[in-house]
């Protein structure tokens, strides 16, 4: 292992630095150093956690020393780091905190190694000071070859020994289990010598209790049997080929994925599945422990610190050989990857939003490409920039063009609410509810999450204020009453009548949840009514509770956010209501339309899952959009066709590539001074690099202030790639904001708000 010609490592350390750091190995550690393991160095006045990237050539200078050596196995590969090394280039984000990241959140507690004494004297293993979170051990029980002299024994003692005869060995909790408690006869049988007792190391594994009955593969459709094949083909290829599986809910995606992992794993090799988090369910994960019977690690928010740890260590370890979690999971010690599924793909929870603004669905592909392994995207609203790189050839192309059992996609109805501006329920929906409620059926009422009233729009004619420059809606700022673009710097004083039909009713638009409720509540004053928001479903388990009413037939009508388009089948919901599509299609968001097609195609599949037909009623004040009408019809590439030409000609993705810089501070004013120095800066740069980047801004983040910090953002566009990559690597070595303001790249970024 030791090839190293020098005695000096690189490091990298988990601070916003772009340097790497060099450091001495004294002769001492030199044995135990290894390119993966964590370091701990002195670092200016103080002392920190390292991570060795590699044995390096002697650079000049004085060199400190390595002060230990944190780690006894490394903690990436060689193969994991040019992973991270890619992320930190295209990101723009110092390597030591993309591995920091990547690492889980347990093993990063900056510990000193000690040796310890345990209280009963043992001696600690390193590893349990090393980790932050310490390894779990349990007691067991094992069977030692019978003496020449059997002593006789009687009642519960030789029960449990003949128990533990036939198995062998047990833990502690299952003897108990068994034979309640035992530890007096476990005692006396240990004395005897008949039972040897000793610690081992078990996982904290969620599912460790649960028995899993095996399922058998279905037999798969045309069009499943079709997609599969193909990808079957890539995979014994073993090349990096990305596909593109779309296809509705139900229409056997999953299906597709667990036979092309069962090729994979007969292949030698593992798997990757990416899923939204809210996705992540109980049920997801035993379709995949029912199915296969090798090692499965689940990793998703929802898991303890430890938990977490040791699945990793289990990845680590090669144990298991499917991977199924959240965005973080990208970054899974798994090595032989065969395929990289990630399902939900237009999903935005892939994007990290602090911090490390990674996105998971793009690392997929890249993780794939460095690792010759099949990467399939899988959705049924894939996005625009997707489809695009699918009608480019850049990935191949599969539908599953219908439903597995057939079942109709319910009818969707848009209505017009122009005419009826201050009521919450149209009449078409009151009586569809009432209709509903009579027949036994479930309702679903649907509101979009970010209801926040910040554009203004005509309630006769619907007419919104958008950006000339950017054509997304305008910000609505009371105080200074003008609507503000805030991607650029455009605004308009706030006009009075509209400049679309002279109608004075202009106003802010937005209900919450709570509102909707009452009012439910006093058209159908019987009617079971629960809401689901962040309100009701705070604490663990809250989600799953107003879920399991609704499934076990206690709510006539649920009104929800987001969370209950997602995820789950109801099959006694027959009537799903959008109360106002608005909010969603007028965000001052460039992906406004792409989100609301979405949404919309989410929440029709949510209606008549069952046997009885479902009906969906939106309302709207612009029912013409193409983003509702393409939805209502079930059509895609309709609604792709519309979209891309938006794109084309407003300069956005796949046609431009994105960035923002962006500023956050306590005080307002330092913040909104050195956005402007900021945007000043990129202005002067862009001349000098000749480059055709657009600078947009300084303008106000729509939530101008979050949590106390003042926010401000500038727009970068480019044309290429490559363009933007140079432009803001420059920027960034040049421009260094004050330390009572933080600066943060997002390239690539999903919410703009
Ligand atoms: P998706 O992932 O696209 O939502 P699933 O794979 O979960 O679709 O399939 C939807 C339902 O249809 C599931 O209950 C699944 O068991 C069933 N199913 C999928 N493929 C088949 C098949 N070839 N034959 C019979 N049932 C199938
Ligand atoms: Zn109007
Ligand atoms: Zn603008």
């Amino acid at each position: 292992m030791k090839d190293h010609k020098s005695n000096i490592v690189e490091v990298a350390v988990p601070l916003p630095l772009d340097t790497t750091f060099h450091y001495r190995v004294p002769e001492t550690l030199v044995n135990e150093v290894e390119p993966g393991k964590r370091v701990f160095v002195p670092f200016g006045r103080r002392k920190l956690t390292a991570y060795v990237l590699a044995w390096a050539d002697a650079p000049t200078g004085d060199l400190k020393d390595v002060i230990e050596v944190l780690d006894s196995e490394p903690l990436f590969t060689a193969e994991e780091l040019s992973f991270f090394r890619w992320a930190a280039g295209y990101y723009l984000h110092p390597l030591g905190e993309v591995i920091k990241a990547a690492l889980p959140a347990g093993i990063n507690i900056e510990t000193r190694r000690r040796v310890v004494a345990n209280e009963d004297g043992s001696v600690a293993s390193e590893e349990q000071l090393k980790g932050g979170k310490p390894v779990r051990t349990e007691a067991f029980y094992r069977i030692l070859p019978p003496p020449a002299n059997p002593p006789r024994l009687r009642g519960k003692a030789l029960n449990i020994l003949e128990f533990l005869r036939t198995v062998g060995d047990a833990p502690r909790v299952l003897i108990s289990r068994n034979f309640g408690d035992s530890s007096q006869q476990l005692k006396k049988l240990a004395g005897l010598g008949l039972i040897a007792e000793e610690r081992r190391e078990v996982y904290r594994d969620p599912f460790r209790e649960e028995v899993f009955q095996q399922d058998s593969p279905l037999v798969l459709n045309e069009s499943q049997s079709f997609s599969f094949t193909r990808i079957a083909q890539a995979l014994d290829d073993g090349k990096f080929s990305p596909f593109l599986l779309h296809g509705v809910t139900g229409s056997g995606k999953t299906e597709v994925y667990l036979h092309i992992i069962s090729r994979c794993l007969a292949l030698g090799k593992t798997a990757l599945v990416l899923v939204p988090e809210i996705a992540l369910t109980p049920q997801l994960v035993r379709r995949f422990k029912s199915r296969f019977r090798c090692g499965i690690a689940v990793l998703h928010s929802g898991l303890s610190p430890g938990e977490r740890y040791d699945e990793w260590r289990r990845i680590r370890r090669g144990e298991v050989c499917i991977v199924i979690g959240a965005r973080s999971a990208i970054f899974a010690p798994l090595e032989k990857i065969g395929v990289i599924v990630v399902d939900e793909e237009h999903e935005a929870s892939y994007k990290q939003t602090e911090g490390f603004t990674y996105n998971a669905r793009d690392l997929a592909l890249v993780r794939g490409k460095m690792g010759n392994s099949v990467v399939v995207l899988g959705s049924a609203t894939p996005l625009i920039t997707t489809y695009y790189a699918a009608m480019e050839g850049r990935l191949e192309y599969l539908e599953l063009p219908e439903r597995v059992r057939n079942l109709p996609l319910p009818d969707a109805e848009i209505i017009d609410g122009r005419a009826r501006k201050s009521e919450t329920f149209l009449p078409q929906l009151v009586t569809a509810l009432t209709d509903n409620l009579a027949r036994g059926g479930q309702s679903l009422l649907f509101l979009n999450r970010r209801g926040f009233a910040t554009f203004v729009i005509c309630r006769d004619c619907g007419h919104v204020f958008r950006c000339p420059n950017c054509s997304v809606t305008l910000t609505y700022h009371r105080l200074r009453q003008r609507h503000f673009c805030h991607y650029c710097d455009f605004s308009l004083p706030a006009p009075s009548v509209c400049p679309g039909c002279s109608s004075t009713e202009i106003g802010l638009l937005g209900r919450g949840t709570e509102r909707v409720e009452e009012e439910v509540k006093i058209v159908l004053p019987d009617a079971r009514v629960a809401r689901m928001d962040s309100d009701t479903t705070s604490g663990k388990g809250g989600h799953a509770r107003i879920l399991k009413k609704l499934e076990d037939g206690n709510i006539d009508i649920l009104i929800g956010t987001q969370m209950i388009a997602k995820g789950h089948d109801y099959p006694g919901v027959t009537l799903v209501g959008v109360i106002s599509a608005d909010t969603a299609l007028n965000l001052p968001d460039f992906r406004s339309a792409e989100r609301t097609f979405q949404m919309v195609s989410q929440v029709t599949g949510r209606a008549g899952r069952g046997d009885a037909p479902g009906i969906v009623l939106i309302q709207s004040l612009s029912p013409d959009h193409y983003a509702l009408v393409r939805a209502a019809d079930h059509d895609f590439a309709g609604f792709y066709a519309d979209e891309i030409e938006f794109r084309r000609e407003a300069g956005y993705p796949p046609f431009t590539c994105l960035a923002t810089v962006n500023f956050s501070g306590t005080s307002a004013e330092s913040v909104e001074k050195n956005a402007e120095d900021a945007a000043r800066h990129l202005r002067r740069l862009r001349q000098q690099l000749n480059t055709r980047t657009e600078v947009l801004g300084p303008a106000p983040a729509l939530l101008a202030k979050v949590r106390g910090r003042y926010r401000r953002q500038i727009l970068l566009k480019s044309p290429t790639r490559r363009e933007l990559n140079r432009f803001l690597s420059s920027f960034r070595m040049e421009f260094k904001p004050p330390a009572v303001v933080r600066m943060n790249i997002d390239v690539d970024p999903v919410d703009m708000l």
